[in-house]
């Protein structure tokens, strides 16, 4: 017998059933995907779908060299010469192939896109190696109103999933460049007075990157943290106002929030508005959501100035929630299984199956010649509502056998009146 090959590590398969390894099944996932497909056309989004391997320089362009998705946990390797990269978010693909294909060229872009991402992390519970995103770009909107309704969205999609009571909005204004380079220069002063009591992580980002020092999770460095100098004292008048244009209509829309001035988030290209969805419930793997503005990065990536703002929701996190808190009506079965016994009684029940499928209905036909006690078990199993049988009586009567698996009532009809039946039962 052959060696069993394993899934590799951090990577999940998604099953029909659920199994020791997973909460959800496959047909979880496709309610979820349906739900979604229905939020993502209410809000005017249209689908963009990428390749998932992109030449390594447009994550490091985009995304930043001194944060953890390219620094340690990019899967790249070696294509014959060019390094290429297994994509770790959705934005940078997308931003590439809008500049690539001219997208912005007369009108803004509302763009969503759903698909595996890859990070070399350390596996554990809602952290995976392949893991789904779904999410938005809003491209060429630069108001505040953008801002609020790409929440709006996310609070809409928690109601729809029954989750809105166990999340939380978190948002901060991270201010323009300029802003940022003042803030950065006595935040800067600030780390190296404090040189001294900083780990290693937060030496180097001191140099490459101080805000990132602000997002550090060590225990021992929050006392430090919370008395830097704070962004928001250095946010002028314009950054300030869309600030609070975005609170004022959050209010209006009665969307509870909470101000996180420490809140930067991982990737580099973020400016003015950033927010994430945490919940409590799934212990350290927290984020369900994050998102924010990125107005400078498409011209970055040589496109023209874009002024724009997506979100990222975690598939797997958001999943492991509406299983846990919220409702998700995941429905696998069949409308009718359908039975035979005797050779000649297959084309006899064949004929009637495809006759109901192209009548709307959905079959799962048993496939084999099986005591009929045992095709009625599985027909129970499946959870279809009704039985289709063909034994060798009603190949001789030309008739069908139609069984309410719910009361147990049953008829033996003509070929013609099986959907009748069926719909009077
Ligand atoms: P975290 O701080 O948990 O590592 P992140 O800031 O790296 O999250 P983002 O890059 O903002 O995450 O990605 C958006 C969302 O994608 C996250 O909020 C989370 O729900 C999900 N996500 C990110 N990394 C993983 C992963 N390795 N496994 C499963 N979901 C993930
Ligand atoms: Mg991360």
């Amino acid at each position: 017998m052959g060696v069993k090959i394993q899934a590799v590590k951090g990577m999940n398969d998604i099953l029909p059933v659920a199994d020791k390894d997973s909460v959800w099944t496959s047909a979880d996932w496709l309610a979820f995907e349906e739900i979604a497909h229905k939020w993502l056309a209410q809000y005017g989004y249209k689908n963009i779908r990428t390749p998932m391997i992109e030449p390594t320089g447009l994550f490091v362009r985009s995304i930043g060299t001194d944060t953890d998705v390219v620094g340690k946990e990019r899967y790249t390797f070696d294509d014959y010469g060019e390094s290429l990269s297994l994509r770790p978010e959705g934005t940078a693909s997308c931003l590439r192939a809008v500049v690539e294909h001219n997208l912005l060229y007369n009108s803004p872009q509302k763009l969503w896109y759903m698909g595996a991402m890859f990070r070399h992390e350390k596996p554990q519970k809602g952290r995976y190696r392949q893991f789904h995103q779904i999410g938005v770009e809003a491209l060429g909107y630069a108001g505040a109103d953008t801002d609020a309704e790409i929440i709006a969205m996310c609070w809409d999609l928690w109601q729809k999933l029954g989750i809105k009571d166990c999340v939380q909005l978190e948002i901060n204004c991270l201010g323009n460049r300029e802003e940022r380079a003042a803030h950065r220069t006595a935040l800067v002063g600030y780390l190296q007075q404090n040189e001294h009591i900083l780990d290693e992580d937060s030496r180097r980002r001191m140099i490459t990157n101080p805000l990132r020092v602000l997002d550090s999770k060590n225990p021992d460095l929050q006392a430090m943290i919370e008395n830097a100098p704070k962004l928001s004292d250095y946010l002028k008048e314009g950054s300030l106002k869309h600030y609070n244009t975005l609170k004022n209509i959050l209010n209006v829309l009665e969307i509870p929030f909470v101000e996180n001035h420490r809140l930067v988030r991982g990737l580099d290209y973020y400016n003015a508005t950033v927010f994430e969805w945490t919940t409590d419930k799934l212990g350290a793997q927290g984020t369900i959501c994050g998102g924010g503005r990125y107005d400078g990065l498409i011209e970055e990536l040589g496109g023209k100035a874009t002024p724009s703002i997506g979100f990222a929701i975690g598939i797997e996190r958001l999943l492991l929630l509406v299983k846990s808190h919220g409702v998700l009506k995941a429905d696998n079965s069949p409308d009718i299984y359908a039975m035979y016994q005797g050779e000649d009684a297959q084309p006899h029940l064949m004929r009637a199956v495809q006759d109901l499928r192209s009548n709307g209905f959905s079959v799962l036909t048993h496939g084999a010649d099986q005591k009929l006690g045992t095709q009625f078990k599985k027909a129970d199993a499946s959870g279809a509502k009704f039985a289709l049988i063909v034994g060798e009586n009603e190949v001789l009567s030309g008739s069908l056998t139609v069984k309410n698996l719910q009361t147990g009532e049953q008829k033996t009809v003509e070929f013609d009146n099986v959907i009748e039946t069926i719909n009077s039962f």
